[in-house]
């Protein structure tokens, strides 16, 4: 028999080590930053033009490489970072497996220059698909720089497997901000396609934090710090009133390496427990020092995810330690963004333009989770139900001019699709969750926030549909700090959310103004529903998926009234006839039961046993 082993040629077996560490532009960016750092660098500099697929330079200050090891840095297992396996234990370098300059040579076409501090003249190689192509002798500056071009030239299947530029600018700037937050000390710019996206100085933790999330962080964030044997922990966590429903800024790094650790996240998220609204993340940017010994970072080739030896430990002492920061520093004022429960169903387009109303509580104590009962007076709010309910009415398809026969009055739509609770009820309110309302053969529950969102869902989706939203100036335009990637986000989905009613202008560096918003939301509740957008497109993978439903919803679920409100009579019956009347009362948009039915049957079973 004919012998049929053979050895890939190198250039083969490069190729395929390459799909594991380099699986976007982004993952480029990250090796050749981590390589700049290693090498000492105090200044590097960042050029991506079309999101990392035609070039990604980068250049640093570090000790640059000698001719000789210019050629052998993309050989395969090239490092200069550890010569034994013992090494490995005793890590000070952010790479150490001597692949990524071999993978990345080995999918693009590379630039190398680079010169060391001895030397007179620099080294220029060319290197395409793991070829030398050339070597010279240049002039250029202490330090090196990786020109890599054409990423994928010759993977096509990788190539087609990348998002839109968005998407994958995304990725880069996500890379970049997990390196920059651990290295304040090393100052960065970063270009996209001739324009600057940052311009970050050396400083303090606190000052890059502030360069790479927005200046007004002072008052949301305290410093958490504590130091035993095992672990010392440094950094900052947000006040729980700034806790936002994006998971966005929630950094762990370990030993000067951004890490994923949701043993530990779930140590701090506790630490807020009580604090925050469901729904809603803290922000924190915390860092873990352990002695190398302590820490495995090889599990993973990317290494993002990393073993502790005393898992248990670093929790629990960390888990205290959110608590006292939390408690020393968070009893400050806050704004209050407590549900103002008239505006949600004002839908007067002729309501005069108020200013945005700022309080201030200076008794806010964060541990106390018990708010204060909502004044029922001012829920009862019998004048916004009413006008909901002629909204309804005004907005619908149908013909509206003999409207009280035309369109089917809630109660019928019951009596012939499905049972619905009787006509002249009372209704009651359970827990202040549930709607229960005598029926027929029963009785029903229903779920009160479930069916306003499904309320509002539909409505906003016919209102898009007939291009009916109207939009308001405001009086005083909404400042709003965004990271690069939120903003990315809103800019890709601008045309759209103006659709909506979103007048927003003045992409800064650190932002967006929203000059117009919707005419029925208030002020107060635009922020979080820019949020609300944001996290529906996060991952990246829905922004090219439909953007009027996932609109409807981020207004829905930040306009609908929550679990926890107190509802009068009225508010009830206006909320059931309203949810009778969508399309899909009984679902929710997260498709959970809105209503459930017990027969008097189920009701006697309970009796007998
Ligand atoms: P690793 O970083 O795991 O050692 P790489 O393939 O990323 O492997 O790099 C191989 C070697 O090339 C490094 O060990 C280092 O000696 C050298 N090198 C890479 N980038 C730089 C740089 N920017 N400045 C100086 N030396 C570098
Ligand atoms: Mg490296």
């Amino acid at each position: 028999m004919i012998d049929k082993i053979k050895l890939l040629p190198d250039s083969v077996a490069n190729q395929i080590a390459a799909g594991e560490v380099i699986q976007r532009p982004a993952s480029v960016v990250k090796e050749l930053l981590e390589n700049a750092l290693d090498a000492g660098a105090t200044h590097i500099n960042i050029i991506i033009k079309d999101a990392g697929r035609t070039l990604i330079q980068i250049t640093d200050n570090g000790h640059g490489m000698s001719a000789t090891d210019a050629r052998m840095c993309f050989e395969k297992h090239a490092t200069s970072k550890i010569t034994q396996a013992d090494d490995l234990f005793n890590l000070n370098t952010l790479g150490f497996r001597g692949e990524a300059l071999a993978s990345i040579a080995a999918i693009a076409h590379v630039q190398l220059k680079t010169k060391t501090e001895e030397d007179e003249l620099g080294t220029e190689i060319l290197i395409e698909g793991n070829v030398l192509k050339s070597q010279e002798n240049c002039t250029t500056s202490t330090g090196t720089s990786f020109a890599v071009k054409n990423l994928f030239y010759n993977v096509p299947a990788r190539r087609n497997f990348l998002k839109s530029n968005n998407a994958e600018l995304r990725h880069i700037i996500e890379e970049f901000q997990r390196v920059v937050l651990v290295n304040p000390d090393i100052a960065f710019s970063f270009y996209n396609n001739g324009n600057i996206l940052y311009q970050l100085q050396a400083g303090n933790l606190k000052q890059r934090i502030a360069q790479v999330f927005g200046k007004k962080l002072d008052e949301k964030l305290v410093p958490i710090n504590e130091k035993t044997d095992d672990v010392k922990i440094s950094g900052f966590i947000g006040k729980p009133e700034f806790a936002r429903k994006t998971r966005g800024e929630q950094y762990f790094f370990a030993n000067h390496r951004f890490i994923k650790h949701p043993y530990f996240h779930h140590a701090v998220e506790n630490a807020f427990k009580e604090l925050i609204p469901d729904g809603s993340h803290p922000s924190y940017f915390i860092y873990l020092e352990v002695k190398p010994e302590d820490i495995d970072v090889n599990i993973h080739p990317t290494k993002i995810e990393v073993n502790f030896t005393n898992k248990q430990l670093i929790y629990a002492i960390l888990a205290a330690a959110a608590k006292k920061a939390l408690g020393q520093f968070s009893l400050t004022p806050s704004l209050d963004f407590e549900q103002e429960p008239s505006m949600i169903f004002n839908f007067d387009k002729d309501r005069p333009i108020k200013a945005p109303s700022i309080k201030i509580n200076p008794e806010y104590n964060p541990f106390e989770s018990e708010k204060p009962e909502p004044d029922p007076r001012q829920i009862s709010n019998q004048e916004n139900w009413d006008k909901l309910y002629d909204f309804e009415r005004e907005t619908s398809t149908t013909p509206s001019s003999a409207p009280t026969h035309t369109q089917k009055s809630s109660m019928d739509f019951i009596s012939d699709e499905e049972e619905g609770p009787l006509q002249n009820n009372t209704f009651i309110q359970v827990g202040l969750t549930f709607v229960v309302s005598p029926v027929k053969s029963g009785m029903m529950l229903i779920n009160q926030q479930l069916a306003h969102e499904r309320i509002l869902y539909e409505k906003y989706l016919e209102l898009y549909d007939n291009r009916q939203i109207g939009s308001q100036q405001l009086l005083f335009p909404i400042n709003i700090s965004l990271g690069a990637e939120e903003l990315s986000i809103i800019k890709e989905v601008q045309e759209d959310l103006s659709i909506f009613g979103f007048d927003i202008s003045n992409f800064g560096n650190n932002g967006i103004v929203v000059k117009g918003a919707p005419m029925d939301v208030s002020d107060s509740k635009i922020p979080a529903i820019i949020d609300e957008i944001i996290l529906n497109f996060q991952s990246g993978q829905n922004i090219e998926q439909n953007r009027k439903l996932a609109f409807a919803r981020s207004m829905a679920k930040q306009l609908a009234i929550k679990t926890g409100q107190k509802l009068g009579q009225s508010e009830m019956n206006t909320l059931v006839d309203a949810l009778f009347s969508c399309k899909i009362p009984s679902v929710s948009i997260d498709g959970e039961q809105i209503i459930k039915t017990f027969s008097l049957e189920e009701i006697r079973e309970k009796f007998l046993s």
